[in-house]
């Protein structure tokens, strides 16, 4: 019996992903988030389902469980530290939509009924659905990634988010024999530079803009880059301050070491870290070395007001760390030198860098993936510009589909 496949989002874009599954009688979800620009935006609704399983926690693939499981009585299927960031993300967001008057697609009490329905596994566990069995394994990604494959007649691997290569603070994710792959594909077309590259390209960065007087600014996402970070600057000379929502996620990553790749070296980058408690501290963190903090977009938190102060210095420097999507304040900031405070489009004069930190598989890494995998079928999702991925999967003998949110298909 044939897989029948259907893209809620994030078919042919970064961002609020959801992927409806029916296999003989049964519905699966993976992954229902939402995209957090400003203002966000959101998957199509979901039709009843029987269960969702969610391979990580960033936004994009989380924040619309609470939505999902007000409507529905299901269990979220999850690690045990995604459901802790994934509340923690949740919670902000509500904070965030209330803040900016948005209309709010779910409520607090909406994240405490999801809280209740999360059925923790581990890598290697097995759940079973229907006539399927759903094998959990690590992504890579950032800690507690995972990816989904599905056991029956023939299988089926769900990546979500995937990194191959291993991090300072992740180890990469293996293949996994399967008929039918649905990969993420956003670095399609693009690879990463050596990650030793650009971790000394930052810190060399960093030692100019300390030499000449100013201040590093490094917007980092909260989960996964900030940690990343710390462990970068651990091993520097530096006086780091961390600031925003990365200083809860550092007390999550703490509780559960097992997903850490070393949970040794994160507690020494804690421990050596400044933390911004209050007003005070962020008046000192500004005369530091290095302020670390979120978003990593420039869409919100502590980052929009050490701009404001930091813009006009031209001895001072924003040093991106991670992906800007499109229609992002840190994409808008990259293309024209202008970004958004409270909604007022104002020119930024200090120096504006990007570095690649990425922890996504870039092309080379996603196509030795797939082979790896050995599918008959590969579904790319969850990129931009997939066709430069598919055409060399294709030349590799590979059937490709590139299905656009909305449109079924089966597997
Ligand atoms: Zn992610």
């Amino acid at each position: 019996m044939p897989i029948e496949v259907e893209f809620l989002g994030g078919g042919q874009e970064v961002g609020r992903l959801g992927i409806l599954l029916k296999h003989s009688g049964s519905k699966l979800l993976f992954d229902y988030g939402m995209t957090a620009t400003d203002p966000p935006s959101y998957p199509m609704p979901c039709p009843p389902v029987d269960i969702l399983f969610l391979t990580h926690s960033h936004l994009d693939h989380c924040g619309m469980i609470p939505w999902l499981t007000a409507r529905y009585d299901i269990n979220v299927v999850s690690t045990a530290i995604s459901r802790e960031i994934g509340i923690l993300l949740m919670d902000d967001s509500v904070k965030i939509g209330a803040a900016e008057g948005y209309p709010e697609p779910y409520t607090s009490k909406d994240i405490k009924i999801a809280r209740g329905k999360f059925d923790e596994i581990s890598f290697g566990d097995t759940v079973n659905v229907g006539k399927m069995q759903v094998v959990a394994h690590s992504a890579g990604h950032i800690p507690g990634a995972t990816m989904y494959e599905l056991r029956g007649r023939r299988s089926t691997l769900v990546t979500g988010d995937l990194h191959t290569l291993d991090t300072r603070l992740v180890t990469g994710a293996r293949p996994v024999k399967c008929d039918n792959l649905i990969m993420e594909s956003t670095y399609s077309g693009r690879n990463h530079p050596p990650r030793s590259k650009t971790e000394y390209a930052l810190l060399k960065k960093v030692e100019e803009v300390t030499r000449r007087g100013g201040t590093a600014l490094i917007p980092s996402f909260a989960v996964g880059r900030t940690q990343e970070i710390l462990l970068l600057m651990k091993d520097s000379k530096y006086e780091y301050w961390l600031d925003g929502m990365g200083r809860s996620v550092n007390k999550i990553y703490q509780r559960f070491p097992e997903y850490i790749r070393s949970p040794k070296r994160l507690r020494q980058a804690i421990n050596r870290m400044n933390e911004v408690r209050n007003f005070r501290a962020r008046s000192r963190a500004m005369k530091a070395d290095v302020i670390i903090t979120t978003s990593g977009m420039l869409d919100g938190g502590p980052v929009l007001s050490y701009i404001d102060s930091l813009r006009d210095d031209p001895k001072s420097a924003i040093l991106l760390t991670g992906y800007q999507v499109e229609g992002s304040n840190g994409r808008k900031l990259i293309e024209t030198g202008m970004m958004d405070f409270k909604g007022v489009s104002e020119r930024v004069q200090c120096e504006v860098m990007k570095f690649d930190f990425s922890a996504h598989a870039g092309h080379d890494e996603l196509l030795a993936f797939a082979k790896g995998c050995s599918p008959e079928k590969i579904v790319l999702m969850h990129g931009d510009q997939r066709e430069i991925l598919a055409g060399d999967l294709r030349a590799e003998g590979f059937e490709v589909l590139l299905p656009k949110n909305g449109e079924k298909f089966t597997l």
